[in-house]
């Protein structure tokens, strides 16, 4: 294991000192930079986004607060009218105008519709059907024993609706229901025809059939949205209703509608402070009551997807908030009220408002960094190129000769004790061979200088092309080269420079203008196996010497040992 980690390691240092040229780690750098300043403008981001949805809470649930006090002072009343119709019922007033109406209510009884009032100034009269119509269905039912008490007590209530209802424009109508077969509403009808129906229509209605004893056990205050009918003057409404029980018996339901555009201005006035975005009003069941929006067309609408999603959340919990493509929905349910109170914030005012100008600055700045970096990073490698450039040109300057592109004396001295001394670690041969031009002061003479030159970095050619890649040739004066032959013996290095000879003197070089001229070399060779000596400066001036030797035995020759030729 801890091998494997020093292979990786050792490998992983290895390819880092391959590829450490300086242009990688520009790019690396501006990457960690490029990659940094992203993640904290995206951390930004997100804790911008979570201060927005909080925000949008806050603001949700002071217009849900403002909206639930508002219905309050309406639910409270109700149940001040139930508590009222149970008092009344526990203890029924002894006043003669009562007993005498409700005597008058056993003449009445048998008709089909009629009305019964007190004093229609003080309170409200009591419409009612008829016997035969009560015994029609059993959700009514007109006991004898029960019937005196609560039409003295309704007459008694009725006073009590008109005064409650006449004093705030909030309800449409307040009405109490009987299951005996009559109502009172603060808006009466003046006809007697229209009772039957008005009776039939209200005893049909789901707030009042929903407040039976087993649909609603726990006896609260519930909302419903009533359809368009004649009596609400062809409008929907909201009834808010609850049931009356006194003695284990379920006498009626008090109820109070409401009409949309109450609701409307209920929730304009909770949002008015709060003018970004759109509040809605739903019931349980998501049907729209209110928007606090003022045209029909800017009010946000949800698709059959989009409600089912809000739907499920609002199963879950009494508040929380969802994203629905670039709107951002977030709710609250009521306290007093049967439904749930949306703000719908789209893109558009997101971007209008503080978070989306913050949003804005913080992505322009994003991009202008991101912009600048790019920028910098462009000319940073340009200019670390350029050095790159510059100092390849100048280190393969200081280690070559310009004229026959060899390695210069230095570079070739270095070079080859390197070859020395690791061929004498190996005990291998190591060979040397010096080389010079034969007479080539009289070529200068004869063509000039530039002749001279041209033969110069043409010789260094035919050398350089007859070598290994593992050989060095270098140039060590004017007009010689020396060569360095790592692993080879003396005879074979004797070939190779008889071979390099016959190359320097197989061609005519043309030297100006229709002038050629052949030129020849006298090549001296030593190897370190002669002697056992690995000493790159002694082999050289022992070639050297052979060199002299072949100068003085005619020029144009290889010596590789020492002894003189009879
Ligand atoms: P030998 O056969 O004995 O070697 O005769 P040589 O004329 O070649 O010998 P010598 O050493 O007298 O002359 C070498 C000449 O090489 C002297 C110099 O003018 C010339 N030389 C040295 N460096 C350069 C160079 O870079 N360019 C040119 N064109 N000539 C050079
Ligand atoms: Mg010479
Ligand atoms: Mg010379």
């Amino acid at each position: 294991m801890q091998r494997d980690t020093y292979v990786v390691k050792r490998t992983f240092l290895q390819w880092l000192h391959k590829r450490s040229n300086p242009r990688l780690i520009v790019n690396l750098c501006f990457l960690v930079v490029l990659v940094f300043s992203t993640l904290l403008t995206w951390r930004e981001v997100v804790v911008l986004e979570g201060a927005y949805v909080s925000s949008q809470r806050n603001h949700l649930e002071t217009v849900a607060t403002a909206l639930d006090r508002q219905l309050q002072f309406s639910v409270d009343k109700l149940l001040f009218f139930r508590h009222s119709m149970r008092d009344a019922l526990h203890v029924p007033l002894a006043f003669g105008v009562l007993q005498d109406a409700v005597q008058r209510f056993e003449g009445l009884r048998n008709i089909p519709s009629w009305q019964l009032a007190v004093d229609k100034d003080r309170t409200l009269p009591i419409n009612g059907v008829s016997d035969a119509f009560v015994e029609k269905t059993t959700l009514l039912n007109r006991d004898d024993d029960l019937l005196n008490n609560e039409l003295s007590a309704a007459l008694e209530v009725g006073y009590l609706l008109r005064l409650g209802s006449s004093s705030t424009r909030k309800e449409e109508r307040v009405v109490y229901v009987s299951r005996a077969g009559f109502y009172l509403s603060t808006d009466t009808v003046s006809r007697t025809e229209d009772i039957v129906p008005r009776y039939y229509q209200l005893v049909t209605q789901p707030w009042f059939v929903q407040q039976s004893e087993r649909a609603n056990r726990s006896r609260a205050v519930r909302w419903f949205i009533s359809p368009p009918s004649s009596w609400t003057g062809g409008a929907q409404v909201i009834t808010a209703s609850v049931p009356i029980y006194y003695d284990h018996y379920w006498y009626g339901v008090v109820a109070m509608d409401f009409s949309l555009s109450t609701m409307k201005r209920l929730l304009t006035d909770a949002t008015s402070d709060h003018a970004e975005g759109e509040y809605q009003l739903y019931d349980t069941r998501l049907n729209l009551i209110a928007s606090s929006e003022t045209t029909a067309d800017r009010i946000n609408r949800f698709d059959e997807r989009e409600l089912a999603q809000i739907a499920y959340d609002i199963e879950s919990d009494t508040e929380g908030g969802v994203r629905l493509g670039s709107r951002f929905v977030s709710w609250e349910r009521l306290d007093h009220f049967d439904g749930v109170v949306l703000r719908v914030h789209t893109l558009h005012d997101g971007v209008r408002g503080d978070f989306g100008s913050i949003s804005i600055v913080l992505a322009l700045l994003w991009a202008l960094f991101t912009a600048m970096l790019l920028i910098s990073w462009l000319v940073i490698r340009r200019m670390v190129s350029n050095m790159y450039a510059l100092q390849h040109t100048l280190q393969w300057q200081a280690w070559h000769d310009p004229l026959t592109r060899l390695n210069n004396r230095g570079a070739l001295f270095e070079r080859a004790k390197k070859l020395a001394k690791s061929c004498a670690q190996q005990s291998l041969p190591f060979s040397v061979i010096q080389i010079d031009l034969d007479h080539f002061k009289s070529i200068n003479d004869r063509f000039g200088h530039q002749a001279g030159d041209r033969v110069l970095s043409h010789s260094a050619g035919l050398i350089a092309s007859a070598l290994r890649t593992n050989d060095v040739a270098g140039r060590v004066g004017g007009e010689e080269f020396c060569v360095v032959l790592p692993g080879i013996a003396l005879e074979e290095a004797g070939e190779i420079a008889e071979r390099i000879r016959s190359r320097i003197n197989s061609k005519e070089i043309l030297v100006k203008k229709s002038t050629t001229v052949r030129v020849s070399a006298s090549l001296g060779v030593s190897c370190a196996q002669e002697k056992g000596n690995y000493d790159f400066e002694q082999l050289q001036s022992i070639a050297d010497a052979r060199l002299y030797r072949a100068k003085q035995r005619g020029r144009n020759q290889v010596v590789w040992d020492d002894q003189d030729k009879k």
